[in-house]
């Protein structure tokens, strides 16, 4: 088994021109790749290869002024890259079919498979990837926000000795972070936790096909939100605590199964490129870090409802509450 450590420079687009081809093509494709850069680690963490390879954008195809600036690709460059299916067969060779994908950031992984589904492509290797950043704040001060990959190798005192924005000196730079973490340790976790998760659906989907909700009020109304069922026997699950509505139309609530327990059901409302609306609906065993949370939010919840009754004796009934944003 290897760990391939990568990371990817993409190109983008102005404003219209991405939401015109994300609609045409009906899937988020805020960016299209154009270069991949990748280390391959054994599982000693010694390095032991090295990948780059410039990819010809298909459907952004003129370099943007900023990406430019930041990666020094240029137009010629990537006039000569190799189509993506053509680096995604060379890409695959280099990493085996036993590779286990390690990015710094959330972002990466996404944004190839959405370029892979702009160009009809599907690889089963890269299947098994993790994200670095939690296992460096988990290692570190657990501090929950995301760092950039420069803390990250100043707080090990990684030099800086090649350009960034580079996609192989950045796979290179994240590679020595990963040398100084417990990345086993690290998988075990973040495979512990999604573990958890009993039950995870996404509809509404317009952005691979499905038929979106209109409203955001809508796609939380289906029955696997308001009146979810036991992952393992089927039967109805009871309500235990109600629904938190909480910031970003994230939804929570608590319930339980008589013979399976307690479970966590929390939804996210996202917008489908086409403005309709799309639920991701997970049902998970709570720790009882997210049990403390979802409880003090209900109760400040509770609280803030309580104070804005007493003031509102001459508001006009005409006033609705603010039209709900997502993203
Ligand atoms: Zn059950």
């Amino acid at each position: 088994m290897y760990y391939i450590v990568i990371d990817l420079e993409w190109n983008q687009t102005y404003h219209e021109k991405a939401v015109a081809t994300q609609k045409e093509l009906s899937i988020r494709l805020r960016g299209e790749v154009i270069q991949i850069g990748a280390v391959k680690l054994d599982e000693a963490l010694r390095i032991c290869g090295s990948y780059r390879i410039t990819v010809k954008p298909r459907f952004y195809k003129k370099i943007h002024r900023h990406v430019m600036r930041l990666t020094g690709i240029d137009q010629a460059q990537l006039d000569h890259g190799v189509p993506l299916a053509e680096a995604m067969e060379s890409f695959h060779r280099f990493c085996t079919d036993d590779a286990v994908f390690l990015t710094w950031g959330p972002d990466d992984m996404p944004m190839l498979f959405d370029n892979l589904r702009a160009n009809k492509l599907s690889y089963t290797f890269l299947d098994r990837y993790y994200d670095m950043q939690p296992m460096f704040n988990r290692e570190t001060d657990g501090e929950k926000r995301q760092r950039s990959l420069e803390y990250a190798m100043e707080h090990f005192g990684i030099d800086m000795n090649l350009p960034a924005h580079d996609a192989l000196n950045d796979a290179l730079f994240t590679a020595r972070v990963a040398q100084k973490l417990n990345i086993a340790e690290g998988i075990r976790v973040a495979d512990a936790k999604t573990g958890d998760h009993l039950f995870e659906a996404v509809l509404g989907d317009a952005d691979s096909g499905e038929r979106g909700f209109p409203t955001p009020e809508r796609a939380v109304a289906v029955s696997e939100v308001t009146a979810p069922v036991c992952p393992t026997c089927k039967k109805p699950l009871l309500q235990k605590e109600p629904l938190l509505h909480a910031k970003g139309q994230k939804y929570q609530a608590l319930f339980a199964c008589e013979e399976h327990g307690e479970m966590m059901m929390c939804a996210a409302v996202k917008r489908n490129i086409n403005e309709t609306f799309r639920v991701r609906v997970i049902l998970m065993r709570p720790d009882e870090e997210r049990l403390t949370r979802y409880r003090e939010k209900l109760a400040n919840e509770k609280e803030f409802r309580r104070a804005r009754r007493r003031p509102r004796s001459r508001r006009s009934g005409k006033k609705t509450a603010t039209p709900a944003t997502t993203e």
